[in-house]
């Protein structure tokens, strides 16, 4: 016998929140797990969703009553309310908390858990809390480089928002896309194909048919790319670059290539890593040509990421949308 086992209805009954039930409140929003009463007004200042919501007639219960008109709402102890359908309680707890207290989520606080951060960026998407929407796109967006150069200065933390990065990295592409934050999907995805592809394989259900399917062909595609500029190393690009008009042949060693291909990683195809580990005997003038050479064909590889992804549109694009959302103004 499971003396531990719960009778089967304990969690169904929805129950207050600690902290989220505010004496004065005047609507009552309900989940399967909690129930929060709170505002109208102040849920209606930050999202539109819930100011439309509340400019229904049929919510005040008091006009629907004397007027006749529309359906008399549910109420819960004589307030409004409003069942929030398909939402979980603590994510809504998040929410509502990111709204109330003004020190329960910073965008500059890179500890807060990922399990909060996602919470506010699927939820402020839902219902349009614009405010809170673009502090977390800004915050995630620190961890998402949007050029070559700013991929280059950028590091790679171990942990993101409490967890391993390849936990966040994952968690976050899936919310991103469910949250419709194109802007930040390119570099979503490729931080997600610089793992091993067992890491990809492994989350293919927890990401969803199309997520999945386009970090498997993206995958592919940069790879094959990122091989093709190694190839022309011990070819046409070392020709181009002039380096046997300087030197003989049989001087310049090329090797440990295989070092530097079949990673869809673009810090192992940088100019001077790959000069450095794979090619002896060239003049300083030589190494430097051929350093420019890789890196421009790194370039334009870089330049190709949105699409490896089946995005039509380039990186400046991408990093528009990203600026339009961030600077989303003060006020309603
Ligand atoms: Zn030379």
């Amino acid at each position: 016998m499971d003396v531990d086992a719960e009778p089967e209805n304990a969690q169904k009954i929805p129950k207050p929140h600690d902290v989220l039930w505010l004496h004065d409140g005047n609507v009552v929003l309900a989940t399967d797990s909690l129930l929060f009463k709170v505002h109208n007004s102040v849920l209606s200042m930050q999202s539109s969703v819930f100011k439309d919501m509340f400019e229904l007639p049929t919510i005040d219960g008091a006009q629907a009553s004397t007027s006749g008109a529309g359906m008399a709402p549910e109420l819960y102890e004589g307030l409004p309310l409003v069942k929030l359908v398909g939402d979980k309680g603590e994510d809504v707890a998040h929410l509502l908390r990111a709204v109330y207290e003004r020190q329960y989520y910073s965008i500059d606080d890179d500890e807060t858990p990922l399990e909060i951060i996602i919470a506010l960026l699927l939820l402020s998407t839902k219902y349009d809390f614009k405010h809170i929407r673009r502090d977390v796109i800004a915050h995630v967006s620190k961890f998402y480089p949007m050029s070559l150069h700013e991929y280059d200065e950028f590091k790679e933390p171990e942990t993101m928002f409490g967890e391993h990065a390849i936990e966040s990295h994952f968690k976050l592409l899936k919310a991103l896309h469910a949250a419709d934050v194109d802007a930040l999907l390119p570099p979503a995805y490729l931080a997600c194909v610089e793992y091993v592809s067992d890491a990809l394989y492994e989350r293919a259900s927890f990401l969803g048919l199309e997520c999945f399917r386009n970090l498997v062909k993206g995958r592919f595609d940069l790879t094959y790319d990122l091989n093709d500029l190694m190839a022309t190393v011990s070819g046409d690009l070392l020709d181009q670059a002039g380096v046997y008009k300087c030197q003989k042949e049989q001087k310049i060693r090329i090797h440990g290539l295989n070092g530097h291909v079949d990673v869809p990683d673009f810090r192992q195809v940088e100019g001077s890593a790959v000069v450095e580990n794979c090619l002896d005997g060239l003049c300083a003038e030589c190494k430097e040509r051929v350093v420019e050479l890789i890196n421009e064909g790194r370039k334009q590889i870089w330049d190709k990421v949105p699409s490896y992804f089946v995005f039509k549109d380039d990186w400046d694009t991408f990093q528009a949308k990203l600026k339009s959302i961030i600077s989303t103004k003060r006020g309603v």
